[in-house]
């Protein structure tokens, strides 16, 4: 079922949902099973794989030097997402990227999506890869997540790459593609950023999710110029519990964030990290309780791969 089914059914009630990362390759897949199972309980109707931007590895050769190779280190996200789809018969929505595809490798990975009865793609840009400063797209690759919903929109219209087939079978995808309450990092303002929502939505976007933000204003400021823009999806919050003392660095040094003064001051007041991720829960929850007050469609949750502290959230909301 299409995310934006799952609200209409939803009637105003809010939903929970959550994101999980593959596991890295070599790494059992029963792993990722044993942290959904505790939060199935919530009935999430719709469950996030992320795809992982592609890297370099560097191999010792024979002769000393270091053989260059590129490899994916969490490849398998199509797959996760049939797996989840059929195992707890729940909506599995894998992230699509630009980045590291091209457009025919990216249409491959649209028609097994189509094929495997997965009805939501969430089209991303990606981040730059490791080694590189800026983002930049694959050689016949697609620019930015407009260009990846529009070619999602011309496969629901029966429109294939270099239009060499006309067909009445469409793909019928629920696009969600991503937004940012305290802008994107490359974006010069927040109107910018938002005029590049607008033009996502324009290309077809069914629904945004946010990335995480701990002060629950800036979400509310930014659907409210979203809405004055024009922009009349849903926009789904996503919330991350901290869990570690480091989080206080990377956090806004990856996404470019602000994390509230008193939040800083509990974890900075905390002596180890169960305390912390005490500290993350309750937070969490109050962002959570505050969000589901005003009637948010869903809460959904950035779980990187560990489900205990998502469940200490959910146990007392949902
Ligand atoms: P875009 O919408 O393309 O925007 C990227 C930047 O370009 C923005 O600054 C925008 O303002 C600007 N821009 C857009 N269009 C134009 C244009 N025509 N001309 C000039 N500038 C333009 N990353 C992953 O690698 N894997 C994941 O699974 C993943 N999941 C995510 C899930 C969510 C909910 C969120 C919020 C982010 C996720 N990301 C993921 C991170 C995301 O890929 C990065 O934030 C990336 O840098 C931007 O992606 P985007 O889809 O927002 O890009």
């Amino acid at each position: 079922m299409k995310v934006t089914e799952h609200l209409e059914k939803a009637k105003g009630s809010t939903l929970f949902s959550f994101e999980i990362v593959p596991p890295q390759k070599g790494q059992n897949i029963q792993e990722l099973y044993d942290n959904i199972d505790p939060l199935m309980e919530f009935k999430p109707p719709f469950i996030d794989v992320t795809t992982s931007r592609e890297e370099y590895v560097y191999i010792p050769k024979e002769n000393g030097l270091l053989d260059k190779k590129i490899t994916r280190m969490r490849p398998g996200t199509v797959g996760i997402c049939a797996s989840l789809k059929y195992k707890y018969n729940v909506d599995a929505i894998p992230h699509v990227l630009c980045g590291g595809f091209t457009k025919e490798e990216t249409e491959y990975v649209l028609v097994d999506c189509h094929y495997l009865g997965l009805d939501n793609v969430m089209a991303l840009r990606g981040d730059a890869r490791k080694d590189q400063q800026y983002f930049e797209a694959s050689n016949g690759g697609n620019r930015y997540a407009t260009d990846l919903v529009k070619q999602i929109n011309d496969l629901n219209k029966g429109k294939y790459l270099h239009e060499i087939i006309e067909t009445p079978y469409k793909a019928n995808f629920c696009v969600g593609v991503a937004g940012y309450p305290e802008k994107h990092l490359e974006s010069p303002s927040l109107e910018s950023d938002l005029k590049r929502l607008k033009e996502k939505v324009a290309a077809g976007a069914d629904y945004v999710v946010t990335q995480m933000f701990f002060d629950n204003q800036k979400y509310f400021n930014f659907v409210k110029k979203a809405r004055e823009m024009g922009i009349d999806v849903p926009i789904i919050p996503g919330i991350k519990p901290i869990a570690v003392k480091r989080h206080l660095q990377v956090l806004p040094q990856i996404f470019r964030l602000d994390l509230p003064q008193d939040l800083v001051n509990a974890i900075e007041a905390c002596r180890h990290n169960k305390e912390i991720r005490q500290v993350g829960i309750e937070w969490a929850i109050q962002q959570s309780k505050e969000l589901i007050e005003a009637g948010v469609p869903v809460v959904h949750y950035y779980s990187m791969g560990k489900s205990s502290n998502i469940k200490a959230i959910a146990k007392e909301l949902f």
